[in-house]
Protein backbone atom coordinates (compact mmCIF):
# COMPACT_ATOMS: atom_id res chain seq x y z
CA UNK A 1 0.00 0.00 0.00
CA UNK A 2 1.44 3.28 -0.90
CA UNK A 3 0.57 7.10 -0.71
CA UNK A 4 2.04 10.31 -1.84
CA UNK A 5 3.03 12.82 0.72
CA UNK A 6 3.69 16.54 0.46
CA UNK A 7 7.11 16.72 -1.10
CA UNK A 8 6.06 13.67 -3.48
CA UNK A 9 7.75 10.96 -2.03
CA UNK A 10 6.25 7.64 -2.06
CA UNK A 11 5.71 6.64 2.17
CA UNK A 12 4.24 2.80 2.13
CA UNK A 13 2.39 1.37 5.09
CA UNK A 14 3.13 -1.94 5.80
CA UNK A 15 1.66 -4.27 3.25
CA UNK A 16 -0.62 -7.06 5.09
CA UNK A 17 -0.34 -11.06 4.21
CA UNK A 18 -3.05 -11.78 1.59
CA UNK A 19 -4.87 -13.64 3.97
CA UNK A 20 -4.72 -10.70 6.42
CA UNK A 21 -7.22 -8.21 5.86
CA UNK A 22 -6.17 -5.91 8.81
CA UNK A 23 -3.92 -3.10 7.31
CA UNK A 24 -1.79 -0.21 9.32
CA UNK A 25 -2.85 2.90 7.32
CA UNK A 26 -2.92 6.63 8.03
CA UNK A 27 -6.54 6.29 6.52
CA UNK A 28 -8.30 4.00 9.48
CA UNK A 29 -6.99 5.98 13.11
CA UNK A 30 -8.99 4.57 15.94
CA UNK A 31 -10.79 7.54 17.59
CA UNK A 32 -12.70 7.76 20.99
CA UNK A 33 -15.65 9.80 20.04
CA UNK A 34 -18.08 9.22 22.40
CA UNK A 35 -15.94 9.57 25.84
CA UNK A 36 -19.24 9.97 28.27
CA UNK A 37 -20.17 6.25 27.38
CA UNK A 38 -19.46 3.68 29.89
CA UNK A 39 -16.55 1.30 30.41
CA UNK A 40 -18.87 -1.46 29.52
CA UNK A 41 -20.09 0.44 26.42
CA UNK A 42 -16.58 1.85 24.99
CA UNK A 43 -15.49 -1.95 25.57
CA UNK A 44 -18.47 -3.43 23.82
CA UNK A 45 -17.36 -1.09 21.16
CA UNK A 46 -13.32 -2.25 21.22
CA UNK A 47 -14.45 -6.20 21.26
CA UNK A 48 -16.62 -5.84 18.43
CA UNK A 49 -13.53 -4.81 16.41
CA UNK A 50 -12.96 -8.36 16.62
CA UNK A 51 -15.78 -9.65 16.65
CA UNK A 52 -16.43 -10.09 20.27
CA UNK A 53 -19.98 -9.20 21.73
CA UNK A 54 -22.15 -8.64 25.05
CA UNK A 55 -21.86 -12.91 25.02
CA UNK A 56 -18.23 -13.21 24.56
CA UNK A 57 -18.02 -10.38 27.74
CA UNK A 58 -20.66 -12.20 29.75
CA UNK A 59 -18.88 -15.92 28.93
CA UNK A 60 -15.45 -13.98 30.14
CA UNK A 61 -17.37 -13.17 33.67
CA UNK A 62 -18.49 -16.27 34.18
CA UNK A 63 -15.35 -18.28 33.66
CA UNK A 64 -13.33 -16.25 36.41
CA UNK A 65 -16.77 -16.96 38.74
CA UNK A 66 -16.28 -20.78 38.02
CA UNK A 67 -12.45 -21.29 37.70
CA UNK A 68 -11.07 -18.33 39.88
CA UNK A 69 -14.38 -18.14 42.24
CA UNK A 70 -14.41 -14.66 41.76
CA UNK A 71 -16.19 -11.59 40.48
CA UNK A 72 -14.82 -9.69 37.77
CA UNK A 73 -15.61 -6.12 36.50
CA UNK A 74 -16.61 -5.11 32.91
CA UNK A 75 -12.97 -3.61 32.27
CA UNK A 76 -11.71 -6.22 33.92
CA UNK A 77 -13.04 -9.05 31.57
CA UNK A 78 -12.47 -6.67 28.31
CA UNK A 79 -9.03 -6.48 28.97
CA UNK A 80 -8.88 -10.37 29.53
CA UNK A 81 -10.80 -10.98 26.06
CA UNK A 82 -8.10 -8.92 24.57
CA UNK A 83 -5.20 -10.25 25.71
CA UNK A 84 -6.46 -14.09 25.21
CA UNK A 85 -7.14 -12.62 21.33
CA UNK A 86 -3.31 -11.25 21.29
CA UNK A 87 -1.78 -14.47 22.85
CA UNK A 88 -3.82 -16.44 20.44
CA UNK A 89 -3.00 -14.31 17.37
CA UNK A 90 -0.11 -15.56 15.06
CA UNK A 91 -0.46 -12.88 12.81
CA UNK A 92 2.21 -9.68 13.74
CA UNK A 93 -0.49 -7.19 11.94
CA UNK A 94 -2.64 -8.50 13.91
CA UNK A 95 -0.95 -8.57 16.89
CA UNK A 96 -0.39 -4.84 16.81
CA UNK A 97 -3.83 -3.94 16.19
CA UNK A 98 -5.02 -5.80 19.01
CA UNK A 99 -2.50 -4.20 21.02
CA UNK A 100 -3.46 -0.85 19.97
CA UNK A 101 -7.08 -1.66 20.79
CA UNK A 102 -5.90 -2.91 24.44
CA UNK A 103 -3.89 0.42 24.91
CA UNK A 104 -6.94 2.17 23.58
CA UNK A 105 -9.38 0.92 26.22
CA UNK A 106 -6.48 1.32 28.76
CA UNK A 107 -6.37 4.79 28.37
CA UNK A 108 -10.33 4.85 28.40
CA UNK A 109 -10.67 4.02 31.61
CA UNK A 110 -7.68 5.73 33.19
CA UNK A 111 -4.58 2.94 32.84
CA UNK A 112 -1.43 3.82 31.52
CA UNK A 113 -1.33 2.43 28.08
CA UNK A 114 2.05 2.75 27.63
CA UNK A 115 3.88 -0.58 28.53
CA UNK A 116 1.42 -1.90 25.54
CA UNK A 117 1.94 0.80 23.55
CA UNK A 118 5.74 0.41 23.36
CA UNK A 119 5.10 -3.66 22.66
CA UNK A 120 3.09 -2.05 19.97
CA UNK A 121 5.50 0.25 18.50
CA UNK A 122 8.50 -2.12 18.86
CA UNK A 123 6.63 -5.10 16.77
CA UNK A 124 5.44 -2.62 13.74
CA UNK A 125 9.16 -1.92 13.88
CA UNK A 126 10.30 -5.54 13.54
CA UNK A 127 7.34 -5.74 10.75
CA UNK A 128 8.95 -2.89 8.61
CA UNK A 129 12.39 -4.50 9.34
CA UNK A 130 11.00 -8.17 8.21
CA UNK A 131 9.81 -6.81 5.13
CA UNK A 132 12.89 -4.74 4.54
CA UNK A 133 12.75 -1.42 4.91
CA UNK A 134 15.64 0.99 6.66
CA UNK A 135 14.17 3.95 7.49
CA UNK A 136 10.91 5.10 9.17
CA UNK A 137 9.76 8.32 9.57
CA UNK A 138 7.33 9.72 12.52
CA UNK A 139 3.83 10.58 11.95
CA UNK A 140 1.94 12.28 14.60
CA UNK A 141 -2.08 13.68 14.36
CA UNK A 142 -3.41 16.93 14.66
CA UNK A 143 -4.63 16.60 17.87
CA UNK A 144 -1.17 15.80 19.36
CA UNK A 145 0.29 17.37 22.08
CA UNK A 146 3.52 20.38 21.83
CA UNK A 147 6.20 17.23 22.69
CA UNK A 148 5.22 14.78 20.07
CA UNK A 149 4.63 17.49 17.57
CA UNK A 150 8.56 18.42 17.74
CA UNK A 151 8.84 14.37 16.02
CA UNK A 152 6.62 14.98 13.55
CA UNK A 153 8.17 14.19 9.77
CA UNK A 154 11.34 12.93 12.09
CA UNK A 155 13.24 10.23 9.67
CA UNK A 156 15.41 7.76 11.58
CA UNK A 157 16.97 4.00 10.52
CA UNK A 158 15.34 1.46 11.95
CA UNK A 159 18.27 0.68 13.84
CA UNK A 160 17.95 4.08 15.61
CA UNK A 161 14.11 3.86 15.61
CA UNK A 162 14.67 0.04 17.48
CA UNK A 163 17.68 1.29 19.62
CA UNK A 164 15.87 4.46 20.88
CA UNK A 165 12.14 3.44 20.70
CA UNK A 166 11.05 7.08 20.40
CA UNK A 167 7.62 5.96 20.41
CA UNK A 168 5.74 6.43 22.65
CA UNK A 169 7.31 9.95 22.94
CA UNK A 170 8.40 9.63 26.87
CA UNK A 171 7.52 13.50 27.49
CA UNK A 172 3.93 12.84 25.80
CA UNK A 173 1.87 15.00 27.87
CA UNK A 174 -0.92 13.63 26.79
CA UNK A 175 0.08 10.50 28.77
CA UNK A 176 1.48 12.20 32.15
CA UNK A 177 -2.02 12.12 33.20
CA UNK A 178 -3.39 9.45 35.48
CA UNK A 179 -6.63 9.74 33.25
CA UNK A 180 -4.81 10.27 30.02
CA UNK A 181 -7.34 10.06 27.29
CA UNK A 182 -6.89 10.17 24.34
CA UNK A 183 -3.64 9.20 24.04
CA UNK A 184 -1.20 11.00 21.12
CA UNK A 185 -1.31 8.13 18.18
CA UNK A 186 1.71 9.10 16.36
CA UNK A 187 2.81 6.29 14.55
CA UNK A 188 5.72 5.19 12.17
CA UNK A 189 5.41 4.51 8.26
CA UNK A 190 8.20 2.83 6.64
CA UNK A 191 10.12 5.12 3.94
CA UNK A 192 11.38 4.11 0.61
CA UNK A 193 14.79 5.63 -0.08
CA UNK A 194 15.58 7.18 -3.59
ZN1 LIG B 1 1.99 13.43 22.90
Amino acid sequence: MTEKNKEGKTKATVSPKPSAPVKVSKSAPIIVKKRDLSPRAIGLEVLARSYLGEMDLEMAKRRALRYENRQISDEEAVLALLTELLRNSEDMQQKAKIMENIAEYQSSIGEDPRPVLREMHKLELNIFKEIGFEKVSITSRKDTCAQCKKKDGMVLSLEEALGTMPLPHPECTKLSHSRARPFCRCRYYGEYIG
